[in-house]
């Protein structure tokens, strides 16, 4: 890690002054700014960073301790160490500069020794100062993150939170997190602040040479330069082999765990304007990363818990060979709609419809036929229906629809279009064709022999045996 030189300004009317000053700090490790005569002072200081202001009391132009006021009382330079340098008796020029918030007094001549331990005992003071405020600042930011990400209780939520709010605080434009299974050749994207709308982006390792290492090992990869980094080598030449232009200059992989596997990797880039990532910023990330994981094992746990209840609900209420609800699902909605249609005082349509001989067609072509038939009923049935509509299969090869809100006449217009679909649709493969019929029972809600589910289905089932008396292929209501 290099040391950055500590930035002083000097201002002094005093040419000569400033010339051994600026000297004697150099020699020092300092980078000196000499600003004689103190000329817009508070411009300067605030154009540049710095880390000590060393100020002459007496100037022609300004009144130094006018200048000191002036920085003292700036919200952004109140804590920058202020040295007062000054050949007026000391007495009076420390006890007014102090009050007025120096952090210290030289009187000229000064010794360059003691000058040099002054400056450097303030330099100090102040570096651990800033480094102070930065972790407060980081640690409310913290705080603030955290916030947010224990309350969210979806994985997906947890990853956009975590990029936006890196990628602000540490104001780098590229910050996104991959996820990943150890030995897979690709990872994926499951968010990114460079683009918000963007799910679940495969991309290939082999492009993110310090993603796969970190991943890997387990431990944060920075890359300073790809543009000159070892790491980078193959894929800066596959990026001149296609001619492409890469912003990207230093790189930040930090691998996390779930549940004590590697899970994925936090990464951050900047390009040609951010400001460069320091220590500071890679522990900050780092440590953000890692007291979200709690809140994101939590989620998955959660999000794990109810996709295998929705699972099982799926599989208890769906028939494996059609995936349309099976009898027990369709009681229930049965019992919902007609309690809805009487609570509403609305209508409501029960149509069960049975393939016609359908045991003539299993012997003749085969189970594995009829099989398919029944599918592709399930299908034509499925494609009729609203999103309103229920449709079950009921028995072997009978079918039940529930159509809320809908009266006899509508009924009969389903009914007539699904015995046309039926009836016209070949159900052999090429060359060996197979066509089936059904019959359709109907019954509507209300109706004075209907009172709950269970009735409506009975009058559709009478209904669907009249119409097969009647000569099948047709529908009776
Ligand atoms: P109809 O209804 O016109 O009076 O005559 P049908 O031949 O269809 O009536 P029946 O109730 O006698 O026969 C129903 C047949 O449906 C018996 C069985 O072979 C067949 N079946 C029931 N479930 C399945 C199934 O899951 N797959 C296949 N392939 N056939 C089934
Ligand atoms: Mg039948
Ligand atoms: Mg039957």
């Amino acid at each position: 890690m290099s040391v950055i030189a500590p930035r002083i300004l000097v201002a002094d009317d005093d040419q000569a002054l400033c010339r051994t000053l600026s000297w004697i700090l150099q020699e020092n490790g300092s980078e000196v700014v000499t600003l004689p005569g103190g000329d817009n002072l508070i411009e300067r200081l605030l154009a540049d960073p710095y880390d000590l202001l060393i100020l002459d009391i007496m100037m022609p132009k300004v009144d130094g301790l006018q200048l000191l006021e002036q920085v003292k009382a700036h919200p952004l330079l109140r804590h920058l160490p202020v040295l007062m340098l000054s050949s007026v008796p000391p007495e009076e020029g420390t006890v007014r500069a102090l009050g007025l918030g120096a952090a210290d007094f030289i009187s000229k001549p000064f010794r360059v020794r003691e000058l040099l331990a002054r400056v450097n005992a303030h330099l100090r003071t102040g570096r651990e100062l800033t480094r102070a405020q930065a972790e407060a600042r980081t640690r409310s930011e913290m705080m603030d993150i955290l916030q947010e990400v224990t309350a969210s209780l979806k994985p997906e939520e947890i990853y956009q939170i975590l990029v936006r709010r890196v990628a602000r605080a540490l104001a780098i434009s590229k910050c996104s997190i991959v996820v990943a299974n150890l030995g897979d050749e690709a990872g994926t994207v499951v968010a990114a602040y460079e683009n918000p709308m963007l799910r679940n982006l495969q991309v290939d390792l082999d492009r993110y040479p310090e993603i796969r290492r970190a991943f890997e090992t387990g431990d944060v990869v920075l890359v300073p330069d790809v543009q000159s980094d070892p790491i980078y080598g193959d894929v800066r030449a596959g990026w001149e082999a296609d001619g492409t232009t890469v912003e990207t200059r230093s790189a930040l992989a930090i691998p996390f765990a779930l549940r004590d596997q590697p899970a994925g990797v936090f990464f951050l880039r900047t390009a040609g304007d951010d400001p460069s990532l320091s220590p500071q910023d890679v522990q900050f990330a780092d440590q953000v990363i890692r007291a979200a994981v709690a809140s994101l094992e939590k989620a998955y746990d959660l999000e794990n818990a109810m996709l295998g209840q929705e699972q099982m609900r799926h599989l208890a209420e769906t028939d494996p060979l059609t995936e349309t609800f099976n009898r027990r699902a369709l009681t229930e909605k049965l019992e919902q709609e007609v309690e809805r249609a009487q609570r509403y005082g609305t209508v409501l349509t029960c149509i069960m419809l049975d393939i016609d001989n359908f045991k003539l067609v299993n012997d003749t072509h085969g189970h594995l036929v009829g099989d398919r038939i029944l599918r592709q009923i399930a299908n034509i049935l499925r494609r009729e229906q609203r999103a309103v509509d229920v449709v079950a299969r009921y028995g072997g090869e009978e079918f039940v629809v529930l159509l809320p809100e809908t009266a006899a006449g509508g009924a009969r217009i389903f009914a007539e279009r699904i015995l046309r679909k039926v009836a016209a649709q070949d159900f052999g493969e090429p060359g060996r064709p197979v066509h089936v019929t059904i019959s359709i029972g109907i019954s509507t809600y209300p109706d004075s022999r209907v009172s709950d589910g269970e009735s409506l289905l009975k009058l559709a089932d009478e209904n669907l045996y009249r119409a097969k008396a009647a000569g099948r292929n047709r529908y009776q209501d």
